[in-house]
């Protein structure tokens, strides 16, 4: 069997695991620049937190606090002047995958000089500030993986850094930031590492530990479906979400995503989709795609989720997702050619033509 596994990140799971550990924080330096949204990481009881744990170690910090949804390149080059001019020794993200991706890229930026022509090109020195990451949705695995996705506008898309340097020294992971996340963004980041679970299990860079842990992730995420079509849920589940938020981050920085992600990016880009939904709408659909060619696969997929058809499982993500988007023919076929440029379409097991991808879309969108 020939496999490569590479999982750096030490994992810290569990109620309170942020003050409870705060040793962890004075492992990496004297000075700590946390990097979040504009609001929540204030709300949820996470910077709060983090301070505490900083404070109790005499770790001096500064604060930047304006990473916006679908995070900029601008902002990640201000972030890491901004870590540059404090002298700050590591980066600590906290909340969803837009701060912990953006916390990424200044933590690159910072340590090194990369020109915007050369920032997604995959070739950097290894140095990098180390990072602490604690996340405070339950969907993008961010705290775990080698992934820092921004908005390209060049490329009018979304694009990722993707290197083992900027995987995260330490994830802390506590479902209870969660609970203020509202019932929308809660099914969308569900999907979102629904997506990533079954996505790398359609990856022919899938190996026997990365389906292993996918299929948990699904198994967790499917166990919560009832609760996330009720939009009740309990703090049980929303534990098992975090979980399987991480398992699914494990499983995409072995696999990578495939179409389904490269495709989705076009309707967050120029539709505003938020991510999870996008890849929402177009996961069954590629299910079906390779179903054709792969039946087995998908049905141990569906196996997971105790559902016998995709057609099953498409009824589910109608439940939770509602209304869909309209989408204009002459937008699928820009969108669909954007896509096929993505590094991800060769990752699947069935690679799609631009013509199946612009059924994709048609279908999933009907
Ligand atoms: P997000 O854009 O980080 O956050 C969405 C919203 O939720 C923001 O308004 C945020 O507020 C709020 N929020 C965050 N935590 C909250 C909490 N505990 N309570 C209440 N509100 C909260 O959403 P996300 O879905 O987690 O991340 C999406 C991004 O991650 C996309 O850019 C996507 O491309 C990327 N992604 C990365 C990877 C990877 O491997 N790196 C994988 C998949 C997706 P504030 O702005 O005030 O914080
Ligand atoms: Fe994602």
């Amino acid at each position: 069997m020939n496999m490569n596994f590479l999982m750096p990140t030490e994992l810290i799971m569990g109620k309170d695991c942020v003050v409870n550990n705060a040793s962890v924080f004075s492992r990496y330096g004297k000075k700590a620049m946390l990097v979040t949204g504009c609001n929540s990481a204030k709300q949820n009881g996470s910077q709060e937190d983090v301070l505490k744990a900083l404070n109790l170690q005499n770790v001096d910090y500064v604060i930047f606090d304006k990473i916006m949804a679908n995070p900029t390149i601008d902002i990640v080059y201000e972030g890491a002047a901004f870590a540059r001019e404090n002298k700050v020794d590591f980066i600590i993200g906290i909340g969803g995958g837009s701060p912990m991706d953006a916390a990424k890229g200044i933590a690159l930026l910072a340590a090194q000089e990369i020109s915007q022509e050369n920032l997604f090109s995959g070739i950097y020195e290894n140095s990098v500030l180390p990072m602490i990451f604690i996340p405070t949705t339950s969907g993008t695995g961010s705290e775990v993986t080698k992934y820092s996705i921004l908005t390209n506008d060049a490329a009018q898309t979304k694009t990722s850094i993707a290197s083992p340097v900027i995987f995260p020294k330490v994830a802390m992971i506590d479902a209870k930031y969660t609970e203020s996340v509202n019932l929308t963004t809660t099914i969308n980041t569900a999907i979102d590492a629904l997506s990533h679970s079954v996505e790398g299990m359609l990856c022919n860079k899938a190996n026997p530990i990365s389906n292993l842990l996918a299929k948990d992730a699904i198994r967790k995420i499917a166990e919560c479906f009832t609760q996330l079509q009720e939009g009740s849920i309990t703090s049980e589940s929303r534990e098992k979400l975090i979980y399987a938020s991480a398992l699914g981050g494990i499983v995409i920085s072995q696999t990578g995503t495939t179409a389904v992600h490269a495709m989705g990016y076009s309707l967050t880009y120029f539709k505003h989709v938020d991510h999870g939904r996008a890849n929402g709408l177009l996961l069954g659909e590629f299910l079906e795609f390779v179903e054709i060619k792969k039946p087995e696969l998908v049905h141990e997929i569906l196996e997971c989720m105790n559902l016998s058809s995709v057609s099953e499982y498409k009824n589910i993500m109608a439940k939770l997702l509602g209304k869909k988007e309209l989408i204009t023919q002459e937008e699928i076929e820009q969108y669909a050619n954007i896509a096929m440029k993505a590094k991800n379409i060769p990752n699947s097991v069935v690679v799609p033509e631009q013509e199946d991808l612009i059924h994709i879309f048609q279908k999933s969108f009907q």
